[in-house]
């Protein structure tokens, strides 16, 4: 006889592993599937300053303890890739098929890159999507964060307590990030912005030695010797393996109004992967509980 999960839960972002949290605490036969490692995205966050009751933690402490709070509650995490679900919420994965009553997608988004043709080719060469990861490379170095979000000013500020010089590249006079950060980068001597301006061309030999940038008013292009590129212009979902049996938006996020139902009844989505208004690790967590508690009340 095939064993049919409660749920199953696909990513062990914060949301995923809320969503474990609360349908553990109900007693529920769950199985997360995650196709990396834990923790999603925030693992990649150096201060987490905007979560309530924590005024500071870094992205790496606040998975693991995540993490261990729900292996604590017997949490059943399987390292596969899933390939495939389908409206009977069987979910077939690299290495097997499972089935569930209820299926609860948390898979998140992934970086967006710059698009420029050689940016894979410097991928560990200087080109990074995480400072926190690898901002310890360029002590004394010249790095450039390209960016407006927060990713962007967080990781400039990051950078800017261990690089020499650090270049703010955006492509606009104005940053979508928080304006406390903004005023901090402002006060920093080795922070330089260059606004206006899109980097247009990565160059050197083994690994960056420069970038081309140019001015979006006039064209002028300027060429920056640098030694670190941190790409940080946002993120993409990839729901695509999802988008035969539930409707994703044009942009490839899963369409959910606003809260955890998506277009096909027991399966919920939860955290960046649905079409949200703030991506958050504190709305992450919020749909993550939501998700556990409609699930458990459909299942049955
Ligand atoms: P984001 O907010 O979507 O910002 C992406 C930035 O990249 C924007 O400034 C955008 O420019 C720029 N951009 C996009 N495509 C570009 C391209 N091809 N070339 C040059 N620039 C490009 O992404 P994010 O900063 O990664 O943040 C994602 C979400 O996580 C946001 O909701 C953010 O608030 C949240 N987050 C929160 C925290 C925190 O609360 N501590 C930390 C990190 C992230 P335009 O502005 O011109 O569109």
């Amino acid at each position: 006889m095939i064993f049919i999960y409660d749920i199953i839960i696909i990513g062990a972002g914060p949301a995923g592993l809320t969503a474990a949290l609360y349908a553990l605490r109900a007693n529920k036969n769950i199985l997360i599937l995650e196709a990396k490692t834990y923790g999603g995205q925030i693992v990649a966050a150096h201060k987490i300053q905007n979560y309530p009751a924590i005024e500071d933690i870094s992205g790496i402490d606040f998975a693991n303890n995540l993490y261990n709070q729900v292996k604590k509650l017997g949490a059943d995490i399987k390292y596969e890739t899933v390939l495939h679900i389908d409206e009977q919420r069987k979910v077939t994965t690299d290495k097997n098929t499972y089935e569930a009553k209820t299926i609860i997608i948390a898979t998140g988004a992934k970086n967006r890159k710059l698009g420029l043709p050689e940016e894979q080719r410097y991928i560990g060469k200087g080109v990074s999507y995480c400072a926190s990861c690898d901002g310890g490379f360029y002590k004394d170095k010249i790095v450039a964060v390209i960016g407006g979000g927060n990713t962007a000013l967080e990781d400039a500020l990051y950078l800017s307590s261990i690089a020499k010089q650090v270049y703010l590249i955006h492509r606009r006079d104005s940053f979508r990030g928080e304006e406390t950060y903004y005023n901090e980068l402002k006060k920093l001597n080795n922070v330089k912005f260059i606004l206006n301006s899109n980097c247009v061309k990565i160059n050197g030999s083994d690994n960056v030695e420069n970038i081309i940038v140019k001015d979006i008013n006039n064209g002028k292009e300027q060429q920056i010797a640098i030694d670190g590129l941190f790409i940080a212009v946002g993120q993409i979902p990839s729901n695509e393996i999802f988008a035969n049996v539930i409707d994703v938006d044009d942009k490839g996020y899963i369409i959910a109004h606003d809260d955890v139902y998506t277009s096909k009844e027991k399966i919920f989505v939860a955290g960046d992967a649905r079409v949200k208004k703030l991506r958050q690790l504190t709305t992450a967590v919020a749909d993550g509980s939501l998700a556990a508690t409609v699930a458990i009340s459909e299942m049955r």
